[in-house]
């Protein structure tokens, strides 16, 4: 049993849709049942619908319901081209009613001039109601048995709106009688992701991105035996196309691999999202909706025995490296206190530290406070800003047994000055931090030793 998750642009047409419906039918011809299918809304859905309730709260009325009339053409338009009978009988009535009450809404919110988190959720969920109620419809059209199930009324949340926290237990239990129950009468459950609700029935939403977590969740709780994210690219790959020509596709990452990278830039997918699913052991594969022969990036809970040296690369532009040097002699304790708090205070991130006995240096990518962190930090020690640095990343699960693997990274780097090095506490990556006019070199050198 598999859980297949789609993406707004894996849904963003009836193109999309029909290469998704060619998905879901080959896995229930290959597993005889299912699969649990979840949606994302169609691409650019979401943000137009945060845009009404901006216009609508900001008392632009008008502007708002026009928008609102862009989006019901483009799901009737959409329904219609996928299941026509439907799209002129119960589903072009839900796909009415449910532009009919936002327009309603528009107008209350016009007049309150305020948007609520509580309404913003009922405005942003609308999406994933109708992307996955389309979905379903057009599955039937072809013959598969589907059910369109509410996702209120599959995931459990907190009242924490615009970012709930699902309840787990409740969760489990509403999905075994809702999407779990489907499968076994046979049908395709399709579920709109990033949507659930309270307790007590009030729409929520799991914060931007959250269908991959629905999906992660809906594979939990049904314990399905893997988990599919359909997406518009290949996988993982082995470096950022934009600075590597050639990456190659990484074929298996461990989960705290995924977590490094995405910390690094990685965008595929927020690796919390599918934390629900590696703490049971369920892979998660990421996929190509377009290439669906393409086997994909799996991630497991455990690494990948056997894999290659480094699992990828990441790197990151426009950081700043921040030298503190004590103005005190040696051993001035609480002085990496007085230094951390200056950027507490200042709410900055640091990306990388490093120490030695005088001297702590931190990169930092968001600048907005610098000045005043720098003045901050000048009270009680020596500052020297750096700016236009860049972080190049490897990460591998087997740097944190075999040490030759990163002198072997550190030594592919002979010629490029490299202002600090880490080697993070997990081992499982290695950093440096050098000029942003050498990384595309680094990059290339370290791509072609390892993955060339
Ligand atoms: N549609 C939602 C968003 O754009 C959720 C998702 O697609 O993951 O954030
Ligand atoms: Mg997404």
């Amino acid at each position: 049993m598999v859980v297949q998750k789609f993406g707004g642009t894996s849904v963003a047409d009836p193109d999309a849709i029909h290469r998704l419906m060619n998905i879901v039918r080959t896995a229930r011809a290959r597993d005889g049942r299912g699969p649990a299918v979840v949606v994302s809304a169609m691409s650019g859905v979401t943000d137009a619908l945060l845009g009404v309730a901006a216009a609508a709260g900001g008392g632009r009325v008008d502007d708002a319901l026009s928008r609102i009339e862009q989006l019901r053409e483009r799901h009737h338009a959409t329904a219609s081209a996928l299941a026509p009978a439907e799209a002129n009988g119960a589903l072009g009535a839900q796909i009415s009613a449910q532009f009919d009450e936002l327009a309603a809404l528009a107008r209350a919110l016009g007049v309150l001039r305020e948007v609520s988190p509580r309404t913003l959720d009922v405005v942003a969920a609308v999406g994933e109601l109708l992307s996955s109620r389309i979905v379903a419809a057009a599955l039937a059209e072809v013959g598969t048995a589907s059910e369109w199930v509410d996702a209120r009324r599959a995931i459990v949340t907190n009242d924490d709106h615009t970012r709930a926290v699902p309840l787990v237990e409740e969760t489990n239990a509403a999905l075994k009688s809702s999407v779990l129950a489907a499968i076994d009468a046979g049908r395709v459950p399709v579920v709109g992701g990033f949507v659930g609700a309270t307790i007590a029935g009030h729409t929520t939403t799991l914060g931007r991105g959250g269908s991959d977590y629905s999906g992660a969740l809906v594979g939990a709780g049904i314990g399905a035996d893997e988990i599919q994210i359909w997406t518009d690219v290949d996988g993982m790959l082995t470096a950022d196309p934009r600075v590597i020509q050639t990456p190659r596709l990484v074929p298996r990452l461990s989960f705290s691999e995924a977590a490094e990278l995405a910390y690094f830039g990685a965008k595929v997918l927020h690796p919390s999202t599918i934390l629900p699913a590696v703490e049971r052991n369920i892979p998660v594969r990421i996929l190509n909706s377009r290439k669906p022969d393409g086997d994909g990036t799996t991630i497991t809970a455990e690494p990948a025995a056997g894999a290659t040296p480094l699992t990828a690369l990441a790197c990151k532009r426009d950081l700043t490296v921040v030298d503190i040097t004590s103005s005190r002699m040696l051993m001035a304790y609480g002085f990496l206190r007085r230094v951390f708090e200056v950027f507490e205070r200042y709410r900055t991130a640091v990306d990388v530290v490093t120490t030695s006995e005088v001297t702590v240096s931190v990169t930092v990518d968001d600048r907005r406070h610098l000045e005043a962190i720098v003045d901050a930090l000048s009270e009680f020690s020596q500052v020297t800003v750096e700016p236009e640095m860049a972080l190049l990343c490897a990460v591998g699960d087997r740097l944190r047994n075999e040490p030759a693997i990163a002198a072997r990274a550190v030594g592919v780097l002979e010629e490029v000055p490299l202002r600090m090095i880490s080697q993070a506490a997990s081992r499982r990556n290695i950093t440096v931090i050098l000029r942003q006019n050498d990384l595309q070199h680094a990059m290339n050198r370290l791509h072609e030793e390892f993955f060339g």
